[in-house]
């Protein structure tokens, strides 16, 4: 197979897989700065891939998406506390978590607004907006407006980008 065919190839999986955590989106962006900002947690590439699995970097530092239903935390119902896999920011809860049927662990709010950072991102021709850890600038996922009370958010998150620590 030529580079172009592979490359169209890797374009239209690369699509799909993100076109299921998304929908139409109007939430506000009103709290977003997308300035570029100075995280706390500062590692080289080189860094990064020494404490962090493939699959992992992929996500975190380099804003790729799992399938769907293939992550851990997807069908998950423990109680505690999921932490940033990257730095160990902590992030949401479990008693915000629900299932949103959309194959990736959706919560309906982080732990503290001070917890997550959100950036306009226009990959695939569609602005979403995307989820980064306040501390290490780490890829979550995507905050969608079709989330259910209290908050009508869905913060739809990658598996691979969370650490859950039991209650
Ligand atoms: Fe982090």
């Amino acid at each position: 197979m030529n580079t172009r065919l592979l490359t169209i190839i890797f374009i239209s999986i690369a699509a799909a897989g993100s076109s299921f955590c998304q929908s139409k989106s109007d939430y506000s962006t009103a709290n977003m700065d997308n300035k570029k900002k100075t995280y706390e947690i500062q590692k080289s590439e080189n860094e990064w891939k020494q404490i962090l699995s493939p699959d992992a970097f992929n996500v975190l530092r380099e804003k790729g998406t799992e399938y769907a239903f293939t992550g851990k935390y997807d069908d998950f119902k423990e109680k505690g506390v999921f932490h940033c896999a990257g730095c160990g920011n902590k992030l949401f809860e479990s008693k915000t978590k629900y299932n949103s049927g959309s194959g990736w662990p959706s919560f309906y709010k982080p732990v503290d607004e001070n917890a997550i950072d959100l950036e306009i991102d226009n990959s695939f021709g569609m602005p979403r907006d995307e989820i980064l850890c306040s501390k290490c600038g780490g890829h979550l996922g995507h905050v969608f407006n079709d989330g259910p009370k209290p908050t009508g958010l869905r913060y739809c998150v990658n598996s691979i980008s969370l650490d859950f620590q039991k209650k």
